[in-house]
């Protein structure tokens, strides 16, 4: 029989790092289960500049989230690698079915976040890993002084624009609006940097070239006007990253779970329509998307958690 968890964490970003701190330290057997590398959307990210009391300059995600795993790690959290397929969270023991095992435990904390929305072009899936990324951290180092395009208008895609200067040629900023979405404080350094053009009012519809991402045709969201890209000869290809925001990680609770357009609904106290059960972090419902309201979600369930449990004995 498996050991059975007082809680365990669905996923190791800031929101289930910072659950398994807060439910640790409160002395809950804890196990904390990822598929893939700790961090979700932050280990993927180059810079953070934004979370309270970060006294690194030029903090990236992973430092950031390699301190959260030891933080976590050091008040006895247990981890497991594993790729969760099938959960049952009703009734007082909820279980959890990877490819390498069950999981048992009396409260859960789903904590999966988001994914990248895809760009939404004809052959997309085609260049993926061909020229179309969606991480400049991983993937800058391939366009070195090449021409890099960028899709989208918000934080993350003008912040990893900047850094893909760092490596590319020019970076062009695709946006099918005529102003940023992006804070102002971000824009302003944007527009200062000279790599950094605009194609304004501007909408991918699709890509090409043979083998490598080579050529794209885009429209003005204006005028409908149709033109295509192509890779400057010698260069043979280009990149385009996407920014365009993110979609949540919760089809595994479909049809269990209350949500709202694939967000998971909860109160103001993470939990969600099943006793036991919480959410935190960027699979909610909720008006802000960032470490410091993941990590403040996290903390909240974790005790929320303790309390249900108390109230089981
Ligand atoms: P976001 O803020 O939702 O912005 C998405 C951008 O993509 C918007 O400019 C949007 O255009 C555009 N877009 C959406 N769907 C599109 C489509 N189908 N085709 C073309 N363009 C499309 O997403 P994000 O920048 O990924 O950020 C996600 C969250 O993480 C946000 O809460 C953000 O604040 C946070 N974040 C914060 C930081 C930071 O604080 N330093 C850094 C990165 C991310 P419109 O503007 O026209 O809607």
């Amino acid at each position: 029989m498996s050991k059975i968890y007082d809680v365990i964490v669905l996923g190791a970003g800031p929101a289930g790092l910072t659950a398994g701190l807060y439910a640790g330290r409160s002395r809950l057997s804890t196990l904390i289960i990822e598929k893939g590398q700790d961090g979700g959307q932050i280990a993927i990210t180059n810079e953070i500049e934004n979370y309270p009391g970060q006294i690194l300059e030029g903090e990236s995600g992973p430092s950031l989230i390699a301190r959260m795993t030891a933080q976590a790690e050091k008040f006895g959290v247990e981890r497991a690698r594993d790729s969760i397929k099938s959960v049952e969270l009703e009734g007082e023991v909820k279980k959890l079915t990877g490819t390498k095992g069950e999981y048992l435990a009396k409260t859960v904390i789903l904590a999966t976040g988001a994914f990248p929305r895809p760009i939404g072009c004809r052959n997309e899936g085609e260049y993926v890993g061909k020229g179309i990324s969606f991480c400049a951290t991983c993937d800058a180092a391939f366009f070195e002084e090449l021409e890099v395009y960028v899709v989208g208008g918000g934080d993350a895609a003008v912040e990893e624009a900047m850094y893909l200067t760092k490596f590319a040629r020019k970076v062009t900023i695709i946006h099918r609006r005529d102003e940023l979405r992006a804070a102002k404080s971000i824009q302003e350094k944007a527009f200062a940097n000279p790599k950094i053009d605009f194609l304004w009012n501007t909408v991918v519809e699709e890509v090409g070239g043979e083998e490598v991402l080579s050529k794209m045709v885009v429209k003005n969201t204006k005028t409908g006007e149709l033109t295509t890209i192509e890779a400057d000869e010698d260069d043979g290809l280009f990149g385009l990253f996407g920014f365009i925001g993110l979609l949540p990680n919760t089809k595994l609770f479909e049809g269990m779970i209350d949500m709202e357009n694939g967000y998971v609904k909860t109160d103001d106290n993470m939990h969600t329509n099943i006793p036991g059960v919480y959410a935190a972090g960027d699979l909610r419902v909720k008006s802000l998307r960032q470490v410091v309201t993941a990590a403040a979600d996290g903390a909240i369930a974790a005790m929320q958690a303790e309390h249900y449990i108390a109230n089981l004995k």
